[in-house]
């Protein structure tokens, strides 16, 4: 059952929750981490991809905002850093300390919201692996279950000036290009082989494998250099080991068939993510995908995928806030009708402006992203990926309690 909460004189559930702590950000007291940090999984450096856990279970990003300000200076050109200024007059996060009885809360406004949790202590981001190439800035740990790489190398369509809007790896990449500076070392396989080893073998925290890099302009998209990667990862730390799945992230070759080589090499599933659905303004926001890979290019390979391997194999993600909610909805039914899974990511605004404009939609706007998901995931049989749930995704969260919801929107 999904938690109940009061925020502002109002009721929220989990979700709502969720959509609040990961679209408008958390101070975090300092003591926080320092109470905390010694026995959970809370670390003030923002590389840690810090979450909470909701009384029921669900998983949300914290992300604290004032170290998180400080660090991504560097990610924003001057236009995007005053539009964010504008932004943060009208801002306040939510707030992060000790309770006098010693536990974490949750508050807005000097209000309690709730109690929450953090994730076992781990050593995941104190190691190296054998080449010395650290795991913090590498990779990430995501709620309690999930190992993930989130950008294992440099975007092209960034480099070359067409970073999509919201993306803040991206935004890393075309800052540097333009100073003609270069990227920072990336992970070899072997080295993500050892990483994957770490959370799953030595440590168990990783049933679930996410793989991101950034989006090539080869014609073969990555499939090859995956491929590769992830018999690299089964010699060392045996995909067999992960008690969950393998999911990656890839821009789409030129012919779909190349993708075989990902699934034969030990993927579960692949998403080839569009964004944004509305075509007025994907130009606009993913202008290197449009122009580069193109949306064809993209609709070829996630129905390939799901003419070849069935229902649920094939993904894309879309960033939940840009666009009207009709217009995500109306796509992720369009996919669903296919067998393909439509993942729903919270837009972070402080990340980057998008469109001039860097504030999330209230409220309303993510309730009707959750009743209409829920619809969609049961209507289509639809099943989004991961185990307990991401730290900013909400589409398994959403399928988790896709009857509850369903409920309330009959009751209504
Ligand atoms: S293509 Fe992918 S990695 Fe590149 S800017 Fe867009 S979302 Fe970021």
């Amino acid at each position: 059952m999904l938690q109940k909460y009061q925020f502002e004189g109002t009721d929220i559930d989990s979700l709502d929750l969720k959509a609040l702590i990961v679209t408008r950000g958390v101070k975090v007291k300092d003591d926080v981490y320092t109470e905390f940090g010694q026995r959970f999984r809370i670390n003030p450096n923002p590389l840690t991809c810090n979450c909470v856990i909701l009384p029921d279970g669900t998983i949300a990003q914290l992300t604290d905002v004032a170290l998180h300000l400080r660090y991504i200076k560097q990610a924003m050109s001057l236009e995007s850093l005053k539009q964010m200024g504008t932004f943060f007059g009208g801002w306040k996060p939510l707030d992060l300390k000790m309770s006098e009885s010693g536990e974490p809360v949750l508050s807005y406004n000097g209000e309690k919201i709730t109690d929450v949790r953090f994730p076992p202590k781990s050593d995941f981001y104190n190691q190296k692996t054998s080449s010395g190439l650290p795991f913090v800035g590498n990779a990430v740990l995501q709620g309690t279950d999930c190992v993930a790489f989130q950008s294992l190398w440099p975007c092209e369509l960034a480099r070359a000036g067409y970073s999509c809007q919201f993306c803040y790896t991206g935004g890393i990449s075309e800052q540097l290009a333009k100073k003609h500076k270069p990227e920072p070392p990336i992970p070899s396989a072997r080295d993500a082989a050892e990483i994957v080893d770490y959370a799953v073998n030595k440590e168990n925290i990783g049933d679930y494998l996410q793989i991101t890099g950034g989006s090539t302009m080869n014609p073969q998209a990555e499939c090859h250099i995956i491929s590769e990667l992830l018999r690299e990862i089964d010699s060392v730390a045996g995909l067999r080991n992960l008690k969950g799945e393998v999911l990656i992230f890839t821009t789409p070759p030129s012919d779909p068939r190349m993708l075989d080589q990902i699934f034969h090499a030990g993927a579960d599933r692949v998403a080839c993510s569009l964004e944004v659905w509305d075509e007025k303004f994907a130009p606009i926001i993913t202008p290197g995908k449009v122009k580069f890979t193109t949306r064809k290019r993209h609709f070829d390979a996630l129905k390939y995928i799901a003419k070849e391997y069935g229902p649920n194999k094939a993904c894309s993600t879309f960033v939940v806030g840009l666009e009207s909610v009709d217009s995500f909805l109306q796509g992720a039914e369009t996919l669903a009708q296919d067998g393909i899974v439509a993942m729903a990511s919270l837009w972070i605004p402080f990340g980057r402006p998008v469109m001039g404009n860097a504030k999330a939609p209230g409220l309303d706007y993510y309730r009707k992203v959750k009743y209409g998901l829920a619809e969609i995931y049961e209507k289509y049989g639809i099943v989004p990926p991961g185990g307990a749930g991401f730290n900013v995704d909400i589409d398994k969260d959403i399928w988790r309690h896709r009857s509850e919801l369903r409920n309330m929107v009959v009751a209504a």
